[in-house]
């Protein structure tokens, strides 16, 4: 397991964390203002990537469908974490909310 730390515009995050998550198996996610709160600090725990074949979020192509900040819906590499737990963790386009995800253990 390792960790990355970003920092990045508050704008960017969705595409920062689709870009990131895509690329591994996220463990956990949490995200927080930077000090001056001008910017956003995301903290991922990953696994390399492995197979998707038992992905609940995708089917076994590892690629779902990923609203963009334009609006529209692209076929993108699975972050393996589920519409509702991006949108509570802010990583949607227009999300309020920045709340710690946990894969679930049973994953
Ligand atoms: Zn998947």
């Amino acid at each position: 397991m390792f960790e990355i730390r970003i920092i990045c515009d508050h704008p960017e995050v969705p595409r920062v964390a689709q870009a990131v998550l895509g690329a591994v198996d996220a463990v956990s996610v949490r995200s927080y203002p930077t000090r001056d709160r001008a910017r956003t600090r995301l903290y991922i725990t990953a696994e390399p990537r492995a197979s998707h074949a038992d992905c609940p979020e995708c089917d076994l192509d590892g690629m779902t469908l990923w609203l963009t900040p334009q609006g529209r819906e692209e076929w993108r590499p699975c972050t393996g974490i589920g519409y509702e737990d991006l949108l509570a963790a802010g990583l949607t386009p227009g999300a309020r909310r920045r709340e710690p995800w946990q894969r679930p253990t049973d994953h």
